[in-house]
């Protein structure tokens, strides 16, 4: 029987909305929650089935809003590892093309079940690979977010300007207009589920202004905005980006952006690092979502996002782990740990604290996928909990327990719960065969790379 009716009951600490007291619990009904019990308090119906969470620090599931699932088959690979954006990107290419639907389905499992595994309910992917044989990729991708019982934002991704028209990525890489627009009004058809509570939802993503032309970027905003879905890319991670918008389209990147008709609240945007102050204000002035990535902004020495200035200028923040070739460590609640550190560097310990990171990690990072019913501990949002133990060694000493999350650097959920249901317990992910699927997953990365 699934649990209808919960209370989870005297939480060691939580992370609620506005700092809200729940230390009496948090009372799930129909996945949504119900109430939020302050001191001594109990819920207002009788007959709930009970959780003791006397040993948990209790969190809302926390939302990575950018991966490519994908690349966990590439994952410290020697080539790579000491290089940049550019040179890092011609090296993978040609290894990614041999992608399978198969492979993709692995990876995607792998990548999953780390996220969830790491205190994270909702995930986006943004996935532009679509050679020849992986044309259905998304639909695998939907099967691999159902097995886990993960909610999901899928996007669309593409890439449209091979090495033959000035583009980065080799020609067996990139898809015509066509192809990709037809795509995508079938994905958003077939997939993507409006309203409260919902699991799947697609985006439209053309990858970056280096691999798709001016036309596709056009051409998607005009779609999102006819079906009503969200717009990703990734935008200002590297100089090398810069020179090249400069250079391409006589236009810096915000400029680029502007004139593809993406400078709005439909789109969200991977890194965000290379703004100068008139750029952050015109972001903020259009609402557009950033997506902090702070591992992988380190890993490629990219730079660092200047949040605080973007989200005081009105752009919502949100964080992301990036996909597995450049933050090789798919996991939510470290991220936020590295946001933390990465932002005292430029911004001073007493502004950038544990709960502005985590809030980035929830509630910022449900803005950017458009969601309101979740990245919250408040009544009426869906019931998507993390539930962390304090019970290791990193942990002995500690004294506030949510601080503790990140200074202490915890990594593993010893529980999850998504829309009321339990997908992990015991720090086990309920069905899922790990051992079977590392296996298959180590297999799978050797065969890619040996080609
Ligand atoms: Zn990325």
């Amino acid at each position: 029987m699934p649990n209808t009716h919960i209370w989870i009951k005297t939480p060691l600490a939580t992370f609620t909305a506005n700092g809200l007291d729940a230390s009496g619990g948090i009372v799930v009904e129909h996945g949504v929650i119900s109430e939020i019990l302050g001191a001594g308090q109990q819920p207002a119906k009788p007959g709930y089935a009970v959780f003791d969470a006397r040993e948990h620090v209790v969190l809302p599931g926390l939302i990575n809003t950018h991966h490519h699932f994908y690349q966990t088959l590439t994952r410290a690979w020697g080539p790579v590892v000491n290089q940049p954006l550019f040179p890092w990107l011609k090296t993978l290419y040609p290894v990614w093309a041999r992608l399978t639907p198969e492979k993709l389905a692995l990876a995607s499992k792998v990548a999953l079940a780390e996220l969830l595994l790491s205190g994270c309910s909702t995930a986006a992917d943004h996935h532009y690979l679509f050679p020849g044989g992986l044309e259905n990729a998304i639909d695998v991708q939907v099967e691999a977010v159902r097995e886990l019982g993960m909610r999901a934002m899928l996007t669309r991704g593409s890439m449209s300007l091979g090495e033959a028209d000035g583009g980065l990525p080799p020609q067996q890489t990139v898809q015509q207009g066509q192809v990709i627009l037809e795509d995508s009004q079938r994905l958003i058809k077939q997939y993507h589920e409006r309203g409260e509570g919902a699991q799947i939802q697609i985006a439209l993503a053309p990858c970056s202004p280096f691999s798709v032309t001016q036309e596709i970027m056009r051409q998607s905003a005009d779609l999102a905005e006819e079906l009503d879905v969200r717009l990703h890319t990734h935008l200002a991670e590297t100089l090398d980006e810069e020179d090249f918008c400069l250079q391409r389209f006589g236009l810096r990147t915000v400029d680029y952006l502007d004139s593809v008709g993406w400078l709005s609240s439909r789109t969200w945007l991977a890194h965000g690092i290379h703004f100068n102050p008139d750029e952050i204000a015109r972001l903020g002035q259009a609402g557009t979502g950033i997506c902090h990535c702070p591992s992988s902004n380190m890993r490629l020495a990219s730079g660092i996002c200047p949040t605080i200035d973007l989200e005081a200028a009105g752009a919502p923040i949100g964080l992301g782990v990036d996909g597995s070739a450049s933050n090789d460590a798919s996991n939510m609640i470290l991220e936020a740990r590295q946001a933390l550190y990465i932002q005292r560097l430029r911004y001073g310990a007493e502004k950038i604290t544990p709960e502005l990171a985590l809030g980035w990690a929830s509630k910022g990072s449900a803005r950017l996928l458009g969601r309101t019913d979740i990245g919250e501990l408040a009544v009426g949002k869906q019931a998507d909990l993390a539930f962390f133990k304090l019970d290791e060694l990193r942990f002995s000493g500690s004294h506030d327990p949510v601080s503790a999350l990140l200074l202490c650097g915890a990594d593993r959920a010893d529980r999850m719960m998504i829309g009321g249901q339990w997908r992990v317990i015991d720090g086990q992910i309920e069905g899922l065969d790990v051992a079977q699927l590392i296996a298959d997953h180590r297999q799978a990365a050797k065969e890619l790379i040996a080609g």
